[in-house]
């Protein structure tokens, strides 16, 4: 054990059993969290395992400061120390993802999202419409002055992708709040491919002219060519916004590059943290300096007060993003992917567009006899972690679906490589081979029950169990 790998351990061991003087139950379960992650194939793709001194970070009294506004310009008094670990943060992430502004604040990637949105109304329609008002201020407005104001701001346009074909709930999904505060239409996939139309998008783009034109994903299997979709976004005057939450840790990592890079096309790109990218919980905007002002606005205009203890973990974590490691980690990552995919398809599971060229693929488990929900619960019964999820025009729903996502982001972080993933992919495979759908009471087929053949459980956590024991996650952690 190392000495880092000992400090860490006795400050863990010493940090629950104080826990555990106030309500044992909260050590108990995080306590048995480490033993369940430890235990299982965590395949869902948007998490990951943040490294113990990202963990660290979060556990301190940085929590307790009040720091609303921005560096240097608060609303409280005595933020000098959450001044220092914000500036870092944004510091890190400019030299990082080569971003003229960032904006370290938001608390997950959905805040990020509406302070993007409301950066963009700010900038591109309040700003000029208070100017022709002759005004700087909206408290000087009239009460009808106002109303004209609130109806300029309700009315702008937004074009993202649709769930269906991978997007986001928040790039203009109707029940999200994109979906409702803007007019919105969506951008699909090509039925036959599966994959991105860049004309599709454009003719749709020429029709409806967004103000803001959303790229990224959650679900979408491939890259996205990002100077095109500038193009788009240039021709009809939209602000091209991406969302990065999921491939992130990508960017940074230098697997996407040139028209794959958001950043230099894009007007602002928002993010996770937490997924490929590895670090603690949370969100993040990169601006041109253009958008700089408006992105700030976002505590305590949007946001709730800034998560101290949060920002610093985000400076730990861009700190490590910029070592060269992480660019191995990030290629890694990329084709293990390929690994899976490959392990699949020489299997003959069927997987949307035929494969992967990110950190996901989309397994459409109908060829199996079963929807998303049932493969989903079968493959939890053998240690298996994933989550259902729709595939383009799903004939079973956002609820149940078709779908299961697997992304490799954090058993790459534990040290698996091309064999564990086939391997991974066979046992999947197994596993939905002996999974039969169920019936309901009135004898027609069930969406949600499943019978999983005997023995089929067991035998698969013990195969996994083996890869999981040669790749300990925090290997040099051991709680006393
Ligand atoms: C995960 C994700 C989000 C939401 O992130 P939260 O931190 O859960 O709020 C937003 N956009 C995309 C594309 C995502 O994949």
């Amino acid at each position: 054990m190392s000495d880092l790998d000992a400090l860490t351990s006795s400050a863990y061991s010493q940090a629950l059993e104080v826990i555990a003087s106030v309500e044992p139950r909260v050590a108990e379960a995080t306590r048995q969290e480490l033993a369940d992650q430890r235990g299982s194939l965590k395949l869902i793709a948007s998490e990951n395992y943040a490294s113990p001194a990202v963990l660290l970070t979060m556990g301190t009294w940085l929590s307790d400061k009040y720091a609303e506004g921005t560096v240097g310009h608060r609303f409280y008094a005595g933020c000098q120390n959450i001044d220092t670990v914000e500036a870092l943060a944004a510091e890190h992430a400019r030299e990082l993802f080569g971003a003229e502004y960032a904006y370290a604040q938001p608390h997950s990637g959905i805040d990020a999202n509406l302070v993007a949105f409301w950066s963009i109304l700010a900038h591109r329609v309040e700003g000029p419409w208070l100017e022709k008002a002759g005004s700087k201020n909206v408290n000087e407005l009239t009460e009808a002055d106002w109303e004209k104001l609130r109806h300029e701001l309700g009315n702008q346009r937004l074009l993202g992708m649709s769930l269906d074909a991978g997007g986001h709930l928040t790039h203009g999904f109707r029940p999200n709040i994109s979906g409702k505060m803007f007019h919105q239409q969506q951008y699909g996939t090509d039925p036959e491919t599966g994959l991105l139309d860049y004309d599709a998008v454009a003719a749709k783009a020429r029709e409806f002219k967004p103000l803001v034109l959303v790229a990224g994903y959650s679900a979408y299997p491939r890259r996205v060519n990002f100077a095109k979709m500038r193009e788009i976004a240039d021709e009809v005057g939209a602000t091209l916004m991406v969302d990065m939450a999921h491939f992130a840790g990508l960017v940074a990592g230098k697997v996407f590059t040139g028209d794959e890079d958001p950043v230099p096309h894009a007007h602002i790109v928002t993010t996770t943290t937490h997924k490929s990218l590895r670090g603690p919980r949370g969100g993040m905007v990169l601006a041109t300096e253009e958008y700089a002002p408006s992105v700030d606005r976002g505590c305590p205009m949007v946001l709730g007060g800034p998560l101290g203890h949060v920002m610093a973990a985000k400076a730990v974590a861009l700190a490590e993003a910029r070592q060269p490691a992480f660019q191995t980690y990030a290629q890694r990552v990329a084709d293990n992917a390929q690994s899976l995919a490959e392990g699949f398809t020489k299997r003959g599971a069927t997987l949307v567009t035929g494969g992967t060229d990110n950190h996901l693929v989309l397994l459409d488990v109908s060829g199996f006899g079963l929807t998303g929900r049932q493969a989903e619960s079968a493959l939890l019964d053998a240690g298996v972690v994933t989550n259902r999820n729709s595939v383009p025009a799903d004939p079973n729903g956002a609820w149940y679906t078709s779908g299961i996502r697997l992304g490799t982001p954090a058993l790459t972080t534990r040290g698996f490589g091309h064999d564990e993933f086939d391997r991974t992919a066979e046992l999947i495979v197994e596993v939905l081979r002996n999974t039969e759908a169920g019936t309901t009471k009135a004898g027609g087929p069930s969406k949600a029950s499943y019978a999983l053949a005997d023995g089929v459980a067991a035998k698969v956590r013990d195969a996994s169990a083996e890869m999981l024991d040669k790749h300990p996650l925090y290997p040099g952690l051991d709680l006393a």
